[in-house]
């Protein structure tokens, strides 16, 4: 069971993740971030308002049937994305959903997200696209938005945006930030050449050098003044071997 401290220090890390997001123009005046708490059929999810704004005692707590129990909301009338993600999915932890402006291009590409490159690595067993683009505003949209997502890690909505999932806060961050420079990254190169996958010999290299992607949150932390590096430098002094950020 989650107690206080837990949800307390998960609504900061959550508005730590939205400032991390909007720096990083992943998230913009729309979009939602939120976060399983640890044994409960609820979650944390920013209010209807840009996430940037947003203070811990913002944050709603909601079930998985898309209800709001604590927080002042209103919660985004796309919550039901959110909470059909963590009825079904148990390995995930952190769910995003924003309209970055890359991942909407390219998502109207039948091409899809072609994994060449590091950024896109983590989704070299493909990006779907889910082909309504509609606001995923009720039970039946998602429950077949979540049935296109499979066990993927991300999925595009056709000309509307995507939604990301990871094993937490940080992690959901990371793989969105990822998700939208490879989307960059692939349209650029598709205006000159022809974009191949890279080959599974060197994706094997690739994964054998790629250090722990959590290292780069301390970074993101320090780059749009989400904490002082006094506070970040404290909190990287405390870690412990295999735990991140
Ligand atoms: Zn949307």
């Amino acid at each position: 069971m989650a107690t206080r401290t837990t949800v307390t220090e998960l609504k900061q890390r959550l508005v730590d993740g939205l400032r991390v997001l909007t720096g990083e123009e992943v998230l913009s005046g729309s979009g939602h971030l939120s976060v399983r708490i640890p044994g409960t059929e609820t979650f944390l999810i920013n209010p209807r308002f840009a996430g940037v704004l947003a203070d811990p005692k913002d944050i709603c707590t909601v079930t998985f049937e898309g209800r709001r129990i604590a927080g002042k909301g209103p919660i985004p009338s796309e919550t039901p994305i959110h909470s059909a993600i963590y009825r079904n999915r148990a390995d995930v932890g952190g769910v995003l959903h924003c309209h970055a402006r890359y991942s909407i291009l390219l998502g109207l590409q039948d091409i899809g997200l072609v994994p060449f490159n590091r950024e896109a690595r983590m989704f070299a067993d493909g990006v779907p696209i889910f082909p309504d683009s509609h606001g995923i505003n009720n039970d039946d949209l998602a429950r077949r938005m979540v049935e296109t997502l499979g066990a993927h890690h991300a999925i595009f909505l056709r000309g509307h945006g995507c939604v990301v999932v990871g094993p937490g806060i940080e992690g959901t961050c990371i793989s969105a930030i990822q998700l939208e420079r490879a989307c960059q990254d692939q349209l650029f190169l598709m205006s000159f050449t022809t974009v191949k996958p890279i080959t599974d010999a060197s994706r094997a290299r690739v994964n054998a050098r790629l250090e722990n992607p959590y290292r780069s949150w301390p970074f993101l932390l320090y780059k749009h003044g989400v904490k002082s590096k006094a506070r970040i430098r404290a909190s990287i002094r405390t870690l412990k071997e295999g735990e991140h950020y």
